[in-house]
């Protein structure tokens, strides 16, 4: 977790920008102008609230180089997954400026009490607290149904990105919002959760770990208010002797290595059938060899650093005791240089439970491969997690693979394609992977009152 509010380049293990934290009495000022600026924003109507949602993703998009260079400045992805992530942001900003009002109209229903009609109206101020693995689309999935639907929206996010926070509010600001729909706030983890209590605030919405998720949920019960927990994840991706290895490999590609890891629906436990196993090994191995490592900024880097040096020990702790209790290390498991935060892609095979790597969220370049022979094998395997967030089969058995889907506890499952996001899509887990969804229609509606009103 991040000490300070500080730009700390993964790559170069340089600080380039600190921040203040922002004084209680700031973060009162700004609660208050959320609130008042509630009052005003609830009433508008969709057609402004969309002015608004376009100008923001137009911005987005007129400013794609400058904010993708902030990301990875400040997490280090590739330049080129940077600038894909400001696109879907974008995205996203459009579809909920298109749909909302198809979304949010009211309900009539059939009863024989009266006419009876369901309308939607907003909640009032909703708490954003977001991670740095996606640091512009995981604000725009919390902010645009939020700000679509009446709400306001004071928003944290990690303490490793504060240019990102403070870019996003700006695209606001220079989007004519009235003051107070939109706030980044400069603030520590535990500061954040003491805001729940806050009366003023009315849900709170969190993306991150187990451990943040419980906490600032705990409060939110405590203060009786909605939340919403996006958390950790260890997606099972199950390999059957049938599958397309090219398909199979895209999958692990995409699903493992982008970001160097570091998704919450990245495929963290691959779960392969013996008859395919040694093909999809050295296919992988040969890849992994290849893969170039390096400076984000550069438009042919594969992969980039890691987040942070923390993150990275972190990553070398769970490998090596994996490794120490009889994991097979094929590739990697180390640092690469001394220069900022760089792990060798690694490849580990044989996990068992007890070791890290089986037990835990692996956030990082590491391919976890477990070899089993027979399909049962491999769901149990795949439910043997207290996390249910996502995964991915492939087998070119499509009807096999659609009924397997209903046996594994997880929120989305992925036939032949990893686990990804999509406006249009609901995202979102079961178990410690948290509740609720967002993207898509299920997103716009948490943090809704649906009102009942019956004419007798
Ligand atoms: P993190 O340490 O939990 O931080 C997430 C956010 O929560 C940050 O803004 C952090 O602020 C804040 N925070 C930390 N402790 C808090 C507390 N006690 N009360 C309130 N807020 C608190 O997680 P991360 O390392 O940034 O992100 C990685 C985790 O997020 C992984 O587990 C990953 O799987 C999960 N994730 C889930 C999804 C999903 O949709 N399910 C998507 C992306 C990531 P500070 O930075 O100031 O500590």
């Amino acid at each position: 977790m991040a000490s300070s509010i500080r730009t700390l380049n993964p790559a170069t293990g340089k600080i380039e920008k600190e921040f203040q934290p922002h004084t209680s009495q700031q973060i009162d000022q700004y609660i208050q102008q959320a609130e008042n600026t509630f009052k005003i924003w609830r009433k508008e109507t969709f057609e402004n609230r969309k002015k608004l949602l376009k100008s923001v993703a137009q911005k987005m998009r007129q400013q794609k180089e400058h904010l993708a260079n902030l990301i990875t400045t400040e997490m280090g992805k590739p330049l080129r997954e940077s600038r894909i992530e400001v696109d879907y942001s974008a995205n996203i900003f459009d579809y909920y400026a298109d749909n909302a009002e198809e979304f949010l109209k009211p309900e009539t229903l059939n009863t024989e009490k009266g006419e009876a009609v369901v309308i939607s109206e907003p909640l009032g101020v909703i708490l954003g607290v977001m991670p740095w693995n996606f640091p512009f689309s995981q604000i725009a999935r919390f902010a645009a149904p939020n700000i679509m639907a009446g709400n306001t929206i004071l928003l944290k996010t990690a303490s490793n990105i504060p240019q990102c926070g403070e870019a996003f509010e700006e695209l606001f600001n220079t989007s004519n919002a009235i003051a107070g729909i939109y706030k980044n706030l400069l603030i520590s983890g535990k500061e954040t959760s003491a805001l729940v209590e806050d009366a003023r605030i009315h849900g709170v919405s969190l993306t991150g770990s187990e451990a943040a998720g419980a906490s600032i949920a705990k409060i939110a019960g405590e203060n009786i208010k909605k939340s919403v927990l996006e958390l950790g994840g260890t997606d099972p991706m199950i390999v059957l002797e049938d599958a397309n290895l090219d398909k199979v490999m895209a999958g692990t590609i995409n699903g493992r290595l982008r970001n160097a890891g570091q998704a919450c629906t990245s495929s963290k436990r691959i779960i392969v059938q013996e008859n395919i196993y040694d093909q999809y090994l050295s296919s992988l191995t040969d890849y992994v060899k290849n893969m170039k490592v390096g400076n984000p900024m550069e438009e042919d880097t594969d992969m980039g650093p890691v987040s942070s040096e923390s993150a990275l020990n972190t990553l070398l702790e769970q490998v090596n005791q994996s490794v120490e209790n009889g994991a097979k290390l094929i590739l990697g498991g180390h640092q690469i240089g001394t220069e900022g935060s760089f792990m060798a892609p690694t490849i580990l095979t044989d996990l068992k439970p007890g070791m890290k790597a089986y037990d835990e969220e692996v956030f990082g370049p590491v391919v976890c491969i477990m070899k089993v022979k027979t399909i049962e094998e491999a769901i149990q395997i795949a439910n043997d997690t207290k996390y249910g967030l996502g995964a991915s089969i492939y087998t070119e058995n499509i009807e096999l693979a659609q009924k397997l889907a209903l046996n594994i506890d997880c929120g989305m499952v992925s036939i032949n394609k990893q686990v990804s996001s999509s406006p249009e899509l609901p995202f979102g887990g079961t178990k410690r992977s948290g509740y609720g969804r967002e993207l898509s229609k299920a997103g716009i509606l948490e943090f809704l009152n649906k009102k009942l009103i019956l004419v007798a």
